[in-house]
């Protein structure tokens, strides 16, 4: 006879765990599958908390090499690369402990699981049935279709996390938020980094101008940026990777001594037999309704799986709402615009808040725009990172849609924005709160400052 439980988690990351959480304060029998690997997902194991120890440790080189801006003589800083790997494996076992431990309060089936019914999964020669599943199995690297590019090898993040030794010249393709990380820390630790993007900016999420800031920081430490440049074909001279390159220049060639596929991260599906249990696929992944519903009313889907933003606060709530609507008598909608927040990890940094300009323009909302530069504001001027600015996306009627920073702690400062666009403040509530001085968030301050004088600005007659 089958094994049977109340919910069915397929997946033991951060959207699994927040779903069988859930349902299991909720009074639910709950079991968790668990690919064969590691415990702990992605975010744990191979994603932002190994990537943040290692960037620690790059920022840390970049501030002592600027510290004699500030009147700071250092010898010359020297990168112990094994030592900074040795630190994140450590790191890496110390947050998966808790995590484990966690996961194993639950019954778990280890394997990758398949649907083998409507209602019923296999995984390592178990058959278990449930009246409810959420499939939360994250997504991975595939590679792109560039002629020879599987020949030719390339790095994931996973092996960029785990490299001890620098190559001596780095090849990235994407200049999306991994592909933008990690050419500063292999840059900053001594590679000679070409950053590839097909888009005209980095980004390509972001408006432009976003973009735009983090690629002028990123060459000026001297990574060579290239956006508009399409990977045509790579191939090897000897043991040395060769991409063949066409942007708006013309065609060229590229010589790197290792390449790194920092995109195309797509949901993982395969294996799992979703047309046995009657799920279909949208273009980007699972589809679901507005309540995380797939196409078997019985089966919810959660996290990078839906093939929207990858990220842990999104993977967390959708977890959370998908276990909550499939035992609700009246479920509730997904409301991922909430949720639209997320950093790069970068020096400067990158962070952006509710709607963008392109959103906006996409859903067709008038809007008002101030920009105001990092540099006006006197606590980045004394700290030696008065580079980058503050946009403001703004109703008609003043209240904040949407804000992006390129700023040093953005993602720390980002958090007032959050709640800012989350109270649905305005312009004049914001010019009118308490800002401390000197800090970076007076920023906020300045740029809703704009708005104000401009609304006061006597009519011409
Ligand atoms: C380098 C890197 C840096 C990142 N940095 C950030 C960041 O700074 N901030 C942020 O918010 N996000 C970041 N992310 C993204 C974030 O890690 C993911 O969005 C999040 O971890 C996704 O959670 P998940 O539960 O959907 O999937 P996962 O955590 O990947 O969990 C999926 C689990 O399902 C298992 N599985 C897969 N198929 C099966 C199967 N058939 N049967 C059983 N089990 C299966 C897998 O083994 C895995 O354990 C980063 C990602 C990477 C790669």
């Amino acid at each position: 006879m089958d094994e049977r439980y109340d919910l069915c988690v397929i997946g033991a990351g951060t959207a699994g765990f927040a779903a069988a959480e859930r349902a299991r304060r909720d009074g639910r029998s709950v079991l968790i599958v668990s690919g064969p690997g590691d415990l702990g997902g992605t975010c744990i194991r191979r994603g932002c908390m190994p990537a943040k120890t290692l960037f620690a440790a790059s920022e840390r080189l970049g501030d002592v090499e600027s510290a004699e801006e500030l009147g700071v003589r250092a010898p010359a800083p020297r990168a112990d690369v094994p030592a900074i790997i040795a630190r994140k494996r450590e790191l890496v076992e110390y947050f998966a402990e808790d995590r484990v431990a966690e996961l194993e309060t639950y019954p778990l089936a280890r394997g990758w699981a398949r649907f083998v019914a409507r209602d019923a999964i296999e995984v390592g020669g178990r058959r278990i049935a449930a009246g409810r599943f959420v499939i939360a199995t994250g997504s991975h690297v595939v590679a792109p279709p560039i002629d020879g590019l599987v020949e030719t090898g390339y790095l994931t993040s996973d092996d960029a996390l785990e490299l001890t030794r620098v190559p001596p010249s780095l090849a990235i393709l994407g200049g999306g938020p991994v592909g933008c990380e990690f050419a500063q820390y292999f840059s900053r630790l001594g590679a000679r980094v070409t950053l590839l993007q097909e888009e005209p900016a980095l980004l390509r999420q972001e408006d432009d101008d976003v973009g735009r800031a983090l690629e002028a920081a990123l060459a000026h430490e001297g990574v060579d940026v290239r956006t508009g440049c399409t990977v045509r074909h790579c191939g090897r001279d000897g043991a040395e990777p060769v991409l063949s390159l066409r942007d708006s220049a013309g065609d060229g060639e590229l010589r790197a001594a290792a390449v790194l596929l920092a995109s195309n991260r797509v949901p993982k599906l395969e294996g799992l037999a979703l047309d046995v249990a009657g799920v279909a696929r949208s273009a980007h992944g699972i589809a679901v309704d507005d309540y995380l519903a797939t196409t078997n009313p019985a089966i919810y889907a959660a996290g990078d799986v839906l093939g929207r933003r990858y990220l842990v606060h999104v993977a967390e709530y959708a977890g959370r709402l998908a276990a909550r609507n499939a035992f609700a008598r009246e479920p509730r909608a997904a409301d991922f615009d909430r949720f639209e927040a997320h950093a790069v990890y970068t020096q400067p940094q990158v962070a952006v808040a509710g709607l963008t300009e392109r959103d906006c323009a996409a859903r067709g909302i008038v809007v008002r725009v101030r920009r105001h530069p990092v540099r006006d504001v006197g606590k980045a001027v004394v700290a030696g990172e008065p580079e980058g600015f503050v946009k403001m996306i703004v109703a008609i009627d003043g209240t904040i849609l949407g804000i992006a920073l390129v700023a040093d702690g953005a993602s720390e400062m980002i958090g007032e924005g959050i709640a800012l666009i989350e109270s649905r403040a305005t312009t004049r509530m914001v010019a009118d709160m308490p800002h401390l001085h000197p800090t970076m968030s007076e920023i906020y301050a300045r740029v809703a400052e704009d708005f104000e004088a401009e609304d006061t600005r006597p009519v011409p007659v």
